[in-house]
């Protein structure tokens, strides 16, 4: 079986309807233009993406996570990816700033929700329905996927309230197991969703590499450290 290889992940497929999904040091950003490597944030990334599936599978939203396999690996369960980004927004920030009339730190009357085509020959154009369908994805499956979605939104959005921490924007990809359910994948950590400290307004998530705010894994390990408690 074939390993996949994306920008920050490995897919390394087992035998037995599972994967191994290993967290990567690398980190791109801007469709892979800016590149750098940062010791330890596979580990991060593992860590709390772990920590945010379970606390998703507690509040009944089927993910793919299975278990944690070592410092930068998880155990998931092997899917048919969908090729689609769908985005959650609840203040402006990123590329939403190009869209609408609206400042940075807007918060919105109500979430929004984007989908994106995932290719990065194409710079991951937004897309809507009408492109999804042409892609072969079907309506009742976007609107599943954009429902999921809003859910994790709300339960994510309260989590990271009650620690400080204002959860501005996020990504998630999904898949389908061979029973045809839609299943929420791919990893959720600082490389796929805005963080900003509640106080100071600071950014705990890739936005410092992209705009080199600072020490990543600093930012990273605050983040962990209000999840998690733990040092
Ligand atoms: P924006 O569209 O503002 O650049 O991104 C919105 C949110 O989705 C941000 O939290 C960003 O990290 C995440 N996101 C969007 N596209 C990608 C992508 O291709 N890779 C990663 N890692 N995150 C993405």
């Amino acid at each position: 079986m074939e390993i996949y290889e994306g920008k920050a992940k490995k897919i390394i497929p087992l035998d037995d309807g599972k994967a191994v999904m290993e967290f990567k040091d690398d980190t791109t950003a801007f469709d892979g233009r800016k590149k750098a490597q940062f010791r330890g944030k596979g580990w991060l990334n593992a860590q709390i993406s772990a920590r945010l599936f379970k606390l998703l599978e507690e509040r009944g939203i089927k993910t793919h996570f299975i278990g944690v396999a070592g410092e930068d690996r998880l155990i998931v369960e092997r899917l048919r990816m969908y090729p689609i980004e769908v985005v959650v927004r609840n203040v402006v920030a990123g590329s939403l700033k190009k869209r609408l009339p609206l400042e940075e730190g807007t918060e919105l009357s109500e979430p929004i929700v984007e989908l994106y085509y995932k290719d990065d020959s194409l710079g991951d154009p937004m897309i809507n329905h009408y492109h999804a369908r042409v892609l072969g994805i079907s309506e009742e499956e976007i609107r599943e996927m954009e429902l999921i979605a809003l859910k994790v939104n709300e339960i994510l959005r309260k989590y990271f309230a009650e620690r400080g921490i204002i959860l501005v924007d996020f990504k998630l990809e999904f898949g389908k197991n061979e029973r045809d359910e839609i299943i929420l994948a791919d990893e959720i950590s600082p490389d796929t969703c805005r963080f900003w400290d509640a106080k100071t307004g600071k950014s705990l998530d890739k936005d410092v590499f992209r705009f080199d705010r600072g020490d990543l894994i600093s930012a990273y390990e605050e983040l962990y450290k209000r999840l998690t408690g733990e040092a």
